[in-house]
């Protein structure tokens, strides 16, 4: 029998599609138009899957949505959206001690594109001296930290938190990036250099992921893993709901007004009245936060825009050696294998770029017809691929590449960005937070974000019960967290200086 047959016995059986509201991140079966070129892909019997895999591999009741929001309701924290950054927010607060958190979803949880990823755990985005040249070494470490933190938050799941039994969410394989040309290989080494833990350059023929294709170096981070984000979203989901945190799905939250005891987020079911609100709504932080003030320019206070990245999910046989999550091409292309088998391979975004910049979901046919070449190019020509799932997602990207965490300024027309008032003392300003723009790195930066931002909440509380505290001057002091952007300032302004370094 052949390893994709012996896989494939131990497969959960396929189930259909969660039932999705709405268009925006809802799976509409891809209308693949018939290749211009012929790709050498074997024929299929079954048709293929326009759900993301992981809603075929899941235990679904693990995630079975909640009732929407059906009368007004009052709470002391907001969250708006129901993916990995909304609910380990949720999490991190409920274990710093707020009992009154309440998540609202437009559709229900992991519906956008925390159920449609690969499921990398990378520390980082670029290797660091990439990330470094691009953001600036503050940045880039800041950015690093936050992948430490949200590796130390899964091991801390994998433990046994809060007496849930101790499990594994994480294959910890390690991962490996291959470089398609000079200038990436010279920052591989360059990385490497720089002597941080785990972090180092391998020999192309220790990295069987490379396939057929000739890259030019690889370079290995040791504490990088493999994930099923539908399992750790239903984790963190249980956690938060025994911590007492309340989740209403098929609750679009249409507008957010600041007033000066609290933000009223109005929804089809009633207005929620909270002490403060965080928006983690990924791309659609910018049509919900300018909304916040009367100007709709104030878009450029949360500038994040949608961008598209689409994956296939296939069996190939004879199975490929893949064992790695692994980055090429300076992350435009990335591959795993499967729980069950299969392999992931995901990217080629570059081969139709202004037609991915879109918030729509469903895989297109130049991008999937350039993900079959460069899988047929890895395994080579006589491996047997038989394509079950094509799907598409929405990552929200920012102009410098680093996610908007922090209090939503509102400095009103006129005011000089760092200069004069402080602006985010205004009335219910610092009310209003984001946690989004993850640039397509959501799983590996979220999580450890959300725990620094739920650590400076906590000591810079606007309820009334912990009295007027001069917040913004402590969420300005929180080391090595990347804040919303003030215009005028330099993307480099928005961050503290790192931690010292040990
Ligand atoms: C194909 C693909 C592959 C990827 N691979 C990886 C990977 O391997 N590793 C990695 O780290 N990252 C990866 N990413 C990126 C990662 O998935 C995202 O960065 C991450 O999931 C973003 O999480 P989020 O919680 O910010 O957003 P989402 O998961 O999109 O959650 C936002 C939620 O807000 C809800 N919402 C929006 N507006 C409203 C509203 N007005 N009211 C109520 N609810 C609302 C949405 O319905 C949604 O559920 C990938 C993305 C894609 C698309």
């Amino acid at each position: 029998m052949s390893q994709r047959a012996k896989s494939r016995r131990t497969s959960a059986p396929p189930q259909s599609a969660p039932r999705q509201t709405g268009t925006r991140q809802a799976s509409t079966p891809p209308r693949l138009r018939a290749p211009r070129r012929a790709v050498s892909v074997t024929p299929r019997a079954s048709p293929v899957s326009a759900t993301p895999i992981w809603w075929d591999l899941a235990d679904r009741s693990a995630l079975a949505p909640c009732p929407p929001l059906a009368a007004p309701l009052r709470c002391r924290t907001a969250i708006v959206g129901s993916g990995i950054a909304g609910l380990s927010l949720a999490l991190a607060l409920a274990r710093r001690g707020d009992d009154s958190v309440v998540v609202l979803e437009r559709f229900h949880g992991a519906a956008g594109a925390t159920g449609r990823n690969a499921g990398f755990l990378l520390c980082d985005s670029e290797c660091i001296d990439l990330a470094a040249r691009m953001h600036g070494e503050t940045a880039a470490f800041a950015l690093h930290d936050a992948g430490l933190a949200t590796r130390s938050f899964v091991r801390d799941l994998e433990r046994g938190l809060d007496d849930s039994p101790p499990r594994s969410l994480v294959t910890w394989t390690g991962s490996v990036r291959l470089a398609a040309d000079r200038g990436e290989s010279c920052a591989f080494a360059a990385t490497a250099a720089r002597g941080l833990p785990g972090i180092r350059c391998e020999p192309l023929v220790a990295a069987p992921e490379s396939g057929s294709v000739p890259y030019l170096a690889a370079l290995a981070d040791d504490g990088d893993g493999l994930l099923d984000p539908l399992a750790l979203v239903a984790l963190i989901l249980a956690l938060a709901e025994a911590r007492g945190v309340r989740r209403f799905d098929a609750t679009p939250v249409e507008t957010l007004r600041a007033t000066r005891t609290g933000v009223v987020l109005s929804t089809p079911g009633g207005d929620v009245t909270a002490d403060r609100v965080i928006v983690c709504t990924n791309p659609d932080a910018a049509r919900l936060l300018p909304r916040v003030g009367a100007s709709a320019s104030r878009n450029r206070w949360v500038p994040v825009r949608p961008v598209r990245a689409q994956a296939l999910a296939a069996w190939i046989d004879p199975m490929p050696a893949w064992r790695r999550p692994t980055y090429a091409t300076r992350g435009g292309d990335y591959w795993r294998p499967l729980p069950d088998g299969r392999v992931l391979l995901g990217g080629m975004r570059r081969v139709a770029r202004r037609a991915e910049n879109t918030a729509a979901t469903a895989a297109s046919a130049d991008v999937q017809r350039a993900l079959d070449a460069h899988l047929r190019h890895l395994v080579g020509p006589e491996a047997r691929i038989d394509v079950t799932h094509r799907w598409g997602g929405t990552m929200a990207f920012t102009p410098d590449g680093v996610p908007r965490v922090g209090p939503v300024f509102d400095a009103g027309p006129g005011a000089a960005p760092g200069g004069g008032r402080d602006a985010s003392t205004g009335p219910g300003r610092s009310r209003i937070h984001v946690l989004a723009g993850f640039n397509g790195h959501g799983m590996g930066w979220a999580p450890g974000l959300a725990d620094v931002l739920a650590a400076t909440l906590q000591s810079s509380d606007p309820s009334p019960r912990a009295g007027r505290s001069g917040s913004a001057a402590r969420q300005a002091t929180a080391p090595g967290l990347p804040k919303v952007f003030r215009p005028g300032e330099p993307p480099s302004a928005n961050l503290d200086p790192p931690p010292p370094r040990a």
